[in-house]
Formats: structure tokens, C-alpha cells, sequence
């Protein structure tokens, strides 16, 4: 009887945790069983383990083999432990020395022949190694950039179980991650680009200042994408523990380009309108998968043609609106994910969506069921509506487009007034301040209400309306840089009340 251990770290939904593996061989019946809570693409490493070990040059003990994972209680998933598993029984097998193998993590899947194989979930599960104290970790190649991201902990990438074992025998040195890139990603496209559409513009550099979320309907083919792609360009970059958090997420879903990992540009995320509540909430079996939700995290969801998503969807919205994170039932619970989003929503005006209003062939009836659909409890936390109009032809020679560069300008002074304004109360963004502070402790002056006073009183605003109107004039005041919003910034805030169409 032998025993030999080395040690994974895996994810039980969104969080990871460091796994020891113990491979445990005695006489009896040759066999090969896996044993803590494996799901089935985890108990088909037996398939993939023996013949990578044969295939190094190694051999499978021809003995009963028990590979145990702890804690076993822990559910476990997909093929990321193969590595530490070979290693593992390697080592019960006396075939390298253990030295290493204490302190050291092992992640990635292995093939048949030996190769290791990129896992996803690398960055987490190196954080939470390093965190528990572990000095060094085994990656696969696919992996190092990513894993590079990790600082105070010793990456060494390999392309095969054999690189590993030689390793272990200090006859060979493994590279360290690569050096990272960290420029900036270019690939946002920049405001300069749209001509005309001053109103979307600037109720997109509001938004942005504010962290409202934005409606914006208008007829097919007038810009809305256009403008909401540009969205993530105006945004303050992500900061250092922001982008490892955004970072984690895409890491898990698979979704990080290898080469430059680190994400430090808020993400745009764009589901198509038939998207199921899965893909948008994020579960599903097997790795727990995000959804748009959370792969939008610190950045912006944009759902185009909203009215023609399905009303649980958009329902199922409402949750992580409120509460920044997003709860899924899971086969073994409740996983938490991160949903701290900026939500933009497009729509056409009528179910018709001509591309001149006059040619809208909808009844009366069909064209306010058409948006009513949006109405509720998620509209009242859209801030920001905006109707968009083909421009004039004067609008597309005088109005030159103003670049990105210049808005975000704006933007990061206005959030960091907003941000010393609300922290000691808790809040970040003028978005997240309730309607009652906003008349109550925070009451502008009699002569800044006196607009929205009169919009109640004629019916034209309702009490929310009101609300989101006082919200945004804060917003309105900080792009000005003053200290308070006056009657101006208030009249003018309540001119985005309704605009989109919708109550
Ligand atoms: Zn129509």
C-alpha cells in the first residue's frame, strides 16, 4: 500500500478552493476509481489519466488505485484535477521525488498523450492558492499569461506530464509566466465616429456619469448600437481590484483572450433578444456558467429590440438591478455571482418600426402595448430615456462628432464628485440614491424644486418620475462641476422623464 499526494484548486460555483488529492494504491483487484463528490466529466479522467501517465513513460500501478478528493463534500467538476491526479499516483508510485509537490498547485486537463490542456477558472484559483499559503503553481502553457496576473506566487507553465515529472526531479525548469501587456484595448469604437444625435449623446455621457441605465427608442438603423458600443468608451477604466474581479469572471466562463488577459476596460456585453433566463442570469450544469449578467459586471449590458424580449427575462432583470449580484439555484444550492451592471436598453417605437414615424402602419392600441411591455417595477430604474430622430441634413453638417477621449474627461470628474458626495452614506453613483434622501436629507432649494413641483401638480411627471428627475439633476450638476443642482439642472432632467415613449 502507497500513498501520494499532491493538490488542485477547483470552483465550487464562483467560488474557488484549494483541493487535495490523494491517490492510494493497494493489492486487490487492479482498478482505477475516483472518489469526493466527482461529477461525470471529472470521473472520465480515469480515461484520460492512465494512458497521459503510460504515454510519459510512466507507469499505471497495475493495483486498485483510489484517487480521493478532499474536502469531499465540495462538488467537484470538469477536468481541471487530471494534472494534479497524474502527479498524484506518479508519486504513490515512487517514480519522482515529492519535494515540490507539498507546496506546490497543479491545474490543467490532460490528453491522452500527455499534453496539458488550458482549464478555465486559472486566475481565481491561483488567487485563492496563493491566499492559502501555497509558494508555487503548475499551469498549463495556455494558461501562463493569465496566470502571470497573480503576483507572489511562482508560475511555471508546461506543455506535458512529462515536462512535469522532470520538473519534480529538478532536471528541468519550467518557463514563468510571460510579461504582460497592459495597454489598453483598442477595439472600442470612439464617439467621434457618429454624427449628429447631440439629445443620445449626451444622455449617454449623463449615464455614464451617474451610472444611470438608459432607454433609448428610436426607428431601426438611426444609431442606437452605434452609440451604445461606444458606451464602455466614455467609462473609467477598471481599477486594479476591479479588473482581477472582472477578470475572475471571464477566466471562468472562458472567455479571456490568451494573450492579453487582464481585462481593464468595462466589458460589453450584447445578448440577442431571444436569450434564455439561463444565458442571462448564468447556471446551467457542469462549471458553473455566468451569465450576461455577470460577464457584464463593471460594465455594460445592452439588450437591443428589448420589447421583443420575453417578459421573464425581463423580469428576471430586476433582481440584479437591485441588489449588484445575482443569485442561481443551483443542483447543490444557491451560487452567488457579481451583477454590478450599467443596463442599456434600445427599442423600436411600434412593432412596424418604419424608419419615419409617418409610416407606421400599427394601430394606436398595438404601438402602446408594443413599449408597455417595459413598464414596471425594471422601468423605474431606466433614469435615462431618450427618443431618437433621423437627423437633419443641417445636423449632419454642422455637428461635428466630439471623441471619446474628451467625454470620458468629463465623466471620470463628475463620478469622482458624486463618489466623495455619497461614500459616507454608502453609495458610489447618484444612480443608487433612493427617492426618499433625494427629498429628504439631500432636499434641493425651493427655487431648484419648483419645476418639478409644477410637473405634479399638472399630472405631467409621476411621484418616481419625479425621483429620477431629482437623481439625474444631481448628475447634471456634477458634469457642470457645482456644488448643487439649480432649478436649470432640475428643468432640464425632467425633460428625460418620459421621452422614450414608456409611463
Ligand atoms: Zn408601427
Amino acid at each position: 500500500m502507497a500513498l501520494g499526494k499532491a493538490f488542485a484548486a477547483g470552483l465550487n460555483a464562483f467560488t474557488p478552493k484549494v483541493v487535495e488529492v490523494a491517490a492510494n494504491t493497494s493489492s486487490g483487484n487492479p482498478g482505477f476509481a475516483i472518489t469526493g463528490l466527482a461529477d461525470t466529466a471529472l470521473r472520465e479522467a480515469r480515461d484520460r489519466v492512465r494512458p497521459a501517465i503510460v504515454n510519459s513513460g510512466k507507469k499505471f500501478p497495475e493495483l486498485k488505485v483510489v484517487v480521493a478528493l478532499a474536502p469531499a463534500n465540495m462538488p467537484k467538476t470538469g477536468p481541471g484535477y487530471d494534472l494534479a491526479m497524474a502527479v498524484a499516483i506518479i508519486l504513490a508510485n515512487k517514480e519522482v521525488s515529492g519535494e515540490k509537490a507539498a507546496t506546490t498547485v497543479f491545474l490543467g486537463e490532460l490528453g491522452l498523450d500527455g499534453a496539458i490542456r488550458p482549464v478555465r477558472g486559472v486566475l481565481p484559483c491561483l488567487l485563492e492558492a496563493r491566499r492559502a499559503g501555497f509558494a508555487r503553481a503548475v499551469v498549463p502553457t495556455g494558461n501562463a499569461a493569465e496566470a502571470g496576473l497573480v503576483s507572489d506566487i511562482e508560475i511555471n507553465a508546461a506543455d506535458t506530464l512529462d515536462q512535469v515529472c522532470r520538473w519534480l526531479d529538478g532536471d528541468l525548469a519550467l518557463d514563468s509566466a510571460p510579461a504582460q501587456v497592459e495597454d489598453a484595448d483598442q477595439s472600442v469604437p470612439d464617439l467621434a465616429d457618429v454624427v449628429g444625435q447631440a439629445p443620445a449623446r449626451r444622455a449617454l455621457e449623463i449615464a455614464a456619469a451617474g451610472m444611470h441605465h438608459v432607454l433609448m427608442t428610436g426607428p431601426p438603423g438611426i444609431g442606437k448600437t452605434m452609440l451604445a458600443r461606444r458606451l464602455p468608451g466614455i467609462l473609467p477604466s477598471l481599477a486594479g481590484e476591479e479588473s482581477l474581479e472582472v477578470t475572475a469572471i471571464h477566466s471562468i466562463a472562458g472567455t479571456l483572450p490568451r494573450s492579453r488577459p487582464l481585462i481593464v476596460e468595462p466589458p460589453f456585453i450584447a445578448p440577442h433578444h431571444s436569450v434564455s433566463v439561463t444565458a442571462l442570469l448564468g447556471g446551467g450544469t457542469g462549471i458553473a456558467g455566468p451569465g450576461a449578467v455577470s460577464l457584464a459586471h463593471r460594465g455594460v449590458l445592452f439588450l437591443d429590440e428589448c420589447a421583443e424580449m420575453g417578459a421573464k427575462a425581463l423580469d428576471a432583470l430586476r433582481q440584479p438591478l437591485e441588489e449588484g449580484e445575482v443569485r442561481v439555484s443551483r443542483r447543490d444550492g444557491v451560487a452567488t455571482y457579481p451583477a454590478r451592471i450599467q443596463l442599456v436598453l434600445a427599442a423600436n417605437p411600434c412593432p412596424c418600426a418604419p424608419a419615419h414615424d409617418v409610416d407606421c402602419v400599427c394601430s394606436v392600441v398595438a404601438r402602446r402595448r408594443y413599449l408597455g411591455r417595459l413598464s414596471g417595477p425594471l422601468m423605474d430604474r431606466i433614469d435615462i430615456r431618450v427618443r431618437m430622430n433621423p437627423p437633419g441634413n443641417t445636423a449632419l453638417l454642422t455637428e461635428s462628432g466630439e471623441s471619446s477621449a474628451a467625454v470620458r474627461g468629463r465623466v471620470v470628474a463628475a463620478r469622482s464628485a458624486a463618489v466623495d458626495r455619497w461614500s459616507g452614506h454608502g453609495w458610489r453613483s447618484n444612480a443608487e440614491v433612493p427617492g426618499t434622501v433625494l427629498r429628504g436629507e439631500f432636499r434641493l432649494a425651493p427655487a431648484a424644486m419648483r419645476p418639478v413641483e409644477l410637473f405634479l401638480r399638472d399630472g405631467r411627471v409621476t411621484a418616481r418620475g419625479a425621483d429620477r428627475a431629482l437623481r439625474l439633476s444631481w448628475t447634471l450638476a456634477d458634469l457642470r462641476g457645482a456644488e448643487l443642482p439649480v432649478e436649470d439642472d432640475v428643468a432640464q432632467a425632467l425633460l428625460f422623464r418620459d421621452r422614450g415613449g414608456v409611463a
